[in-house]
């Protein structure tokens, strides 16, 4: 097993590595931003190690002064998190050039599955449903609207390196295909470095269904069952829970089947999320597959009782799974909502600043991810995500139950969140129904926040 592992990330996925490396009896070298000196990560890891100012690009992406740090401070391992370098092959290559372990897949599974568009190609000849699209990239706008016209109204260009959202446009019709085509390639450009861009036809109203895997080196694989993300603000997640009432037991277990598949088609090592839509007929449609930790891998923990980093950094350490299909049983329901530090009346604008007074929820079935403290400061350079609530209970209406609860507990002062946002989410009347879809966030939110402005006026609050 590791002896000291190099965390390469911040906030609360950082506070969630550092607990676990204390659990399993690892030390804990955090590497940090001038930004996040204050950080309450940089108090808890065994060790802290400033690497750079605090412009991503010259910290948490700077792959020399990381790989540096982990050598200086004699790391065997680097743990990447989410967002950042995470998906970067380059950057496992190098950690493994210097002689330590990165936990996470190979460098070729990264690339490969990086590449959306080359991604979905191994898919199609894997036997596995993917969206109809392009046959490969599309390289004129010429060819876009060719394209277009032969799938049929309307379609998504994407990005073939897209990530978190970005690097996506939608168009209805043909006359929205040329800027669609533009948008999409200038985006991804800037974003990732790379303009190439694909078709795919947009399913109407589908469900985000991804399925979590691990697998080890040595050929043992499972899945450890779905998540529904269809609660997406701008093809961002927003609210995930599990199971996922949409599926039957026959849909699950074909997803199931076609993860495992895909995960084997890619020599998939460590913990990955294979997505998929779901159209309302129940046909499923993988759209790629992340090769890190996810943000919302906590609703897998609380339904398995698996921890899925401690899976991870013993898979990176040459160990056999510790868990067996057979033994895997999800169980309840779990709901997740990501805390962003946000307006949600001025069009969800980041909202940075001190936080002068945090108070967390707590009691049975209730967990916070979170590296916030009174007095901690919300940065403008970073994600604006600063808390993760998690709830689990027997069943459905019981943990959304829970749910408001925690939120009506939850408080933040000093910045503008989307706790009240989320808390009225909470009583729609169709997502406690469970009839929702990718759309329904998109659809709901003035009526909730005209609601929500209501309220703050009732209650005397300005602004
Ligand atoms: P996931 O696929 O894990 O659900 P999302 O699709 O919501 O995550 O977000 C994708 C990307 O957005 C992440 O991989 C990361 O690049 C970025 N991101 C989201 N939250 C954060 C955060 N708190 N810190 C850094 N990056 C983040
Ligand atoms: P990213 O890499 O940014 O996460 P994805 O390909 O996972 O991009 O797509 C992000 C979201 O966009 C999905 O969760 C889904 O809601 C929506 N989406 C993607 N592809 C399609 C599609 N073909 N039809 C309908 N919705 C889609
Ligand atoms: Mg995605």
């Amino acid at each position: 097993m590791f002896r000291r592992i190099l965390i390469a990330n911040r906030g609360e996925i950082a506070m969630r590595l550092i607990r676990c490396m204390k659990e399993m009896g690892i030390e804990s070298v955090l590497a940090y931003s001038a930004e996040d000196a204050d950080s309450l990560p940089v108090q808890m890891a065994t060790e802290s190690v400033c690497i750079g100012p605090a412009a991503a690009s010259a910290s948490y992406l700077n792959q020399a002064a990381l790989v540096e740090a982990a050598k200086a401070a004699s790391c065997d391992a680097v743990h990447p998190g989410y967002g950042f370098l995470s998906e970067n092959a380059d950057f496992a290559a190098l950690v493994r050039e210097n002689g330590m372990a990165f936990i996470g897949p190979d460098p070729e599974t990264i690339r490969l599955m990086g590449d959306k568009e080359k991604a979905r190609e191994l898919m199609k000849k894997n036997g596995i449903p993917t969206v109809p699209g392009s046959d490969g990239l599309v390289d004129t706008a010429d060819e876009a609207v060719r394209v277009a016209d032969s799938l049929g109204y309307p379609v998504l260009v994407k990005a073939s390196a897209g990530g978190g959202g970005r690097g996506m446009r939608r168009a209805s019709c043909r006359d929205e295909v040329m800027a669609a085509y533009q948008d999409a390639r200038a985006e991804a450009q800037a974003a990732f470095g790379d303009s190439s861009v694909y078709l795919e036809k947009e399913i109407v109203r589908p469900h985000h269904i991804e399925f979590q895997i691990l697998a080890d080196r040595y050929g043992g694989i499972v899945q450890l069952g779905e998540r529904d993300c269809s609660m997406q603000r701008r093809r961002q997640k927003m609210i995930e829970e599990a199971p996922a009432g949409c599926l039957t037991p026959r849909l699950r277990a074909k997803m199931a089947k076609a993860a495992i598949t895909a995960a084997k088609a890619s020599g998939y090592v460590s913990a990955g999320t294979v997505e998929f839509v779901v159209d309302q007929q129940g046909n499923f449609y993988f759209i790629e597959m992340n090769t890190r930790i996810q943000v919302e891998h906590c609703v897998t923990e609380m339904e398995t009782g698996i921890d899925l980093v401690r899976e991870q950094i013993r898979i990176a350490a040459g160990m056999k799974l510790s868990v067996r299909q057979t033994d895997i049983h999800p169980a309840g329901h779990t709901i997740e909502v990501r805390i962003n530090a946000e307006d949600p009346q001025q069009a969800f604008a980041p909202s940075p600043g001190t936080i002068s007074f945090a108070h967390f929820p707590g009691g049975g079935g209730v967990r916070i991810e979170s590296a916030v403290y009174s007095g901690s400061r919300v940065s403008p350079f970073y994600d604006s995500m600063i808390a993760k609530l998690i709830v689990h209970a027997p069943g459905r209406q019981e943990a959304i139950h829970k749910m408001r609860a925690a939120l009506e507990e939850l408080t933040i002062e000093g910045v503008r969140t989307n706790i009240n946002y989320l808390y009225l989410m909470m009583f729609q009347r169709d997502y406690l129904l469970g009839q929702f879809d990718t759309s329904f966030i998109e659809e709901n939110t003035e009526k909730i926040l005209k609601w929500e402005k209501a309220c703050r006026k009732k209650a005397g609050l300005t602004g």
